[in-house]
């Protein structure tokens, strides 16, 4: 048996034998076998998708698009996208420079693969989302990341960007707002970012999934900063800010000479993304607006509980802008964040994510989403509260 398993490894490419499985996933392992456990550790909506998105889906099914459609996606999905980015950030692209795809996951594969050569490099600020580096991994590429502070907020600092630029260097990944931090990047450091991608010529992936899911500020579009958009690739979607997940539906844009790589992955490895998803998608884009606005004031009140509720009882919180993520240092409390988060969990049934499996500088914090009702948010604010005043 052993020997079985010992032999199929051996098969893997190296490539793949060398990707670590999440420690995120071996957590969930753990909570799926529990009862009772109020889940801070969720990274997706609470909430169902909007009804109307819903019925669009159903329609579009029930009249017969049960079909592929064209590789990059419904032509009408991709003109509401160029009108919906170009209202919002001012950027255009023309339809044929967006491809849709199987969620900003795909996005994120098909930017990272287009790109990369063996060996070179993507500067990623951390903690980030647990995909980046693994998937310039796959890539051949080579993740060399960059980690945020709590005393900056969790805004990647462009000093550390330039410092780890070597001639290697091919591209610097960019996720803001973040998971896990629910830092956002204001507009000057971006502009600074924007400066060093110039200088050393670098193509930016901008993977701005929680675009609309900002607090209290506009959400900065990086291939909007002066002279970003010929070398920025986009990647964004609809499971966060309109509570899609399931459906599986994002996209990615760029200058159309670049969009035409990432356009033969894709049509070579998934043909198209579900066609009901583009359809629900583009109702989304229509008529979804109410929907995002609901969903955006009810995390913000949400927010402000649990970033005021972990402050007081002395774990240090940075407000964060966006997102729906709070990432309070537990170091405080004597324990580290796998610790914390496992004791947590056994003592108290409330799952938190550790930081330390968000790459650098995630250590001695913890990912707690605010995706979960505001009365079960209060309910595991009272067990931390109560677990941290008994450590
Ligand atoms: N980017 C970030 C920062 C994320 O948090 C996620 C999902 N957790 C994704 C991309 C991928 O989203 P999806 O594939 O569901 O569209």
């Amino acid at each position: 048996m052993y020997n079985n398993i010992h032999m199929a490894t051996s098969y893997l490419s190296r490539r793949v034998d060398a990707l670590k499985p999440s420690p995120i996933r071996k957590f969930f392992d753990i909570v799926a076998t529990m009862q009772d456990v109020i889940s801070l550790g969720i990274g997706e909506p609470d909430f169902d998708t909007p009804e109307p998105i819903v019925q669009a889906g159903v329609r579009s099914l029930l009249s017969g698009q049960t079909h592929y459609t064209s590789n990059a996606g419904i032509l009408e999905l991709r003109a509401g996208l160029s009108a919906h980015l170009e209202r919002l950030y001012g950027v255009h692209y023309e339809p044929g420079e967006i491809v849709i795809t199987v969620g900003g996951s795909e996005a994120l594969y098909l930017a990272a693969t287009a790109f990369l050569n063996p060996g070179e490099e993507v500067i990623i600020p951390t903690p980030c989302f647990v995909s980046y580096q693994a998937e310039v991994h796959l890539a051949g590429g080579v993740p060399v990341e960059v980690a945020c502070r709590l005393d900056n907020n969790f805004e990647v600092d462009p000093k550390d960007v330039a410092a780890a630029i070597t001639p290697r260097t091919k591209a610097i990944l960019l996720g803001y707002p973040s998971n896990p931090t629910g830092a956002v990047a204001g507009r000057e450091t971006l502009l600074e970012i924007a400066r060093l991608a110039e200088e050393h010529d670098l193509i930016v992936f901008s993977d701005e999934i929680y675009d609309r899911l900002v607090y209290g500020r506009a959400h900065v579009c990086f291939p909007a900063l002066p002279g970003m958009w010929k070398r920025t690739i986009l990647l964004g979607g609809f499971s966060k800010d309109y509570a899609m997940t399931g459906w599986r539906i994002g996209y990615a844009a760029g200058p159309g000479a670049l969009m035409t790589g990432l356009l033969r992955i894709h049509q070579y490895t998934v043909m198209c993304a579900s066609t009901t998803a583009q359809v629900a998608a583009l109702e989304g884009l229509q008529h979804g607006e109410e929907h995002v606005q609901r969903m955006l004031a009810e995390y913000d009140r949400r927010r402000r509980l649990i970033v005021d509720g972990l402050n007081g009882m002395g774990l240090p919180t940075f407000e964060p802008r966006g997102a729906f993520y709070a990432f309070p240092h537990v170091a405080v409390t004597g324990l580290d964040d796998e610790t914390f988060a496992n004791r947590l969990l056994q003592e108290e049934n409330v799952a938190v994510i550790p930081g330390c499996g968000f790459g650098a500088g995630g250590a001695g914090f913890v990912r707690c989403s605010y995706a979960t009702a505001y009365e079960k948010i209060e309910e595991a604010l009272r067990r931390i509260e109560r677990f941290v005043n008994r450590i």
